[in-house]
């Protein structure tokens, strides 16, 4: 991995987002990336983070596979996002226990607005926001959407404006995730949700990946700086969405390719490979059983493992819905089922220096 030229990152030491303390423990070094994890929380991190100027940043994740497919605008693509959207929007009138009358949605990190083009197409008033100009202006030519080519917390939306915020496959990119949070909490309306996805830290697979398979000069779990550069567990989510003011609504874990979270490029293996994992498998099966066919059985076995794992709480994703809480901590929430509660947040979950000035 070849980092940007200096002049384009600014690289600074931070505090554990998720619990504000400053006991980074290091356990990987990928290329010029220091990973590892905060000792009192458990959250996973880049230390020192580096913090990317948009305009450098589209080539910088033109680099990581997923962005490269993200860049292939197709009917089917857009297809899928419709489906998606109506089962989240599903989901988020079940959660907030009625569909808004005008409702406005804002989808941060929305590339070239597949999600923002399927939730006007289901009747709500839908704004993306996504600091990679290119994808923008494709998606606003394509697909006559209301898109932004700007940082959430540069658009200085109004408070209180948005029934449901969308931050999906977002949250693991960002080097400042509590300020984005807490501005997500800022623009909320009182009865509004937000909808995080995020590779599980915790899932079944990564831990043996972690435990067995891993090269820690590529990554660490799912942290793969520059591109992810935070991973979390449903515990550390939790922190986190308590320190931004934000309660958790509800918590689960899904497989990658479930129906209404996964990353579309796990339903539509185009171009990149679906599984890295799978397509392994299907070498070494291909040999005796003809490639085609090892391929997609070998698919199909990892499907039905993953999917078997998030069925006991330990599934690859990690899906999440918050709401503004009524006092910092008090939130109560359900993960795959089970109620637990928050606790109170401690005093030195104030925003550090560093990330009032992001
Ligand atoms: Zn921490």
């Amino acid at each position: 991995m070849t980092p940007p030229a200096d002049r384009d990152v600014r690289l600074e030491w931070i505090r554990c987002n998720a619990c504000g303390a400053d006991a980074f423990r290091a356990m990987a070094q990928i290329g010029p990336w220091q990973a590892g994890t905060c000792a009192r929380c458990g959250l996973v991190y880049v230390n020192p983070m580096p913090w990317f100027q948009p305009d450098d940043f589209a080539p910088h994740t033109e680099q990581f596979y997923y962005t490269q497919w993200q860049h292939h605008l197709t009917d089917q693509k857009l297809r899928l996002a419709h489906r998606q959207m109506r089962r989240q929007l599903a989901a988020f009138e079940l959660l907030a226990g009625a569909r808004p009358e005008l409702g406005r949605l804002l989808d941060i990190g929305c590339g070239f607005g597949l999600a923002v083009r399927a939730a006007v197409d289901e009747g709500w008033q839908a704004t993306g926001l996504d600091i990679d100009a290119r994808l923008v202006d494709l998606g606003r030519a394509r697909l006559a959407v209301d898109l932004r080519p700007v940082d959430l917390l540069a658009a200085c939306l109004p408070g209180q404006s948005y029934d449901f915020v969308r931050l999906v496959f977002v949250l693991e990119h960002l080097p400042n995730p509590r300020a984005v949070l807490e501005e997500i909490r800022r623009v909320l309306k009182p009865n509004g949700l937000v909808l995080v996805v995020v590779p599980n830290e915790a899932g079944l697979f990564n831990c043996v990946r972690k435990t067995l398979l891993e090269d820690r000069t590529q990554r660490l779990g799912t942290l793969i700086p520059p591109h992810h550069l935070h991973a979390y567990s449903p515990a550390t989510l939790r922190r986190l969405f308590c320190a931004a003011g934000l309660a958790p609504r509800a918590m689960k874990t899904v497989a990658p390719h479930h129906p209404a979270y996964a990353t579309l490029n796990q339903i539509e293996p185009d171009p990149a490979p679906a599984a890295p994992s799978a397509t392994a498998a299907g070498r070494v099966l291909a040999k005796p059983l003809g490639a085609g066919f090892a391929q997609r059985a070998a698919i199909a076995a990892l499907r039905g493992l993953r999917s078997a794992a998030a069925a006991a709480g330990l599934g690859s994703v990690l899906v999440a819905w918050a709401r503004v809480a009524s006092m910092p901590g008090a939130g109560q929430a359900k993960t795959n089922g089970a109620p637990f509660s928050l606790g109170q947040p401690s005093p030195e979950l104030a925003p550090s220096p560093s990330q009032r000035a992001a």
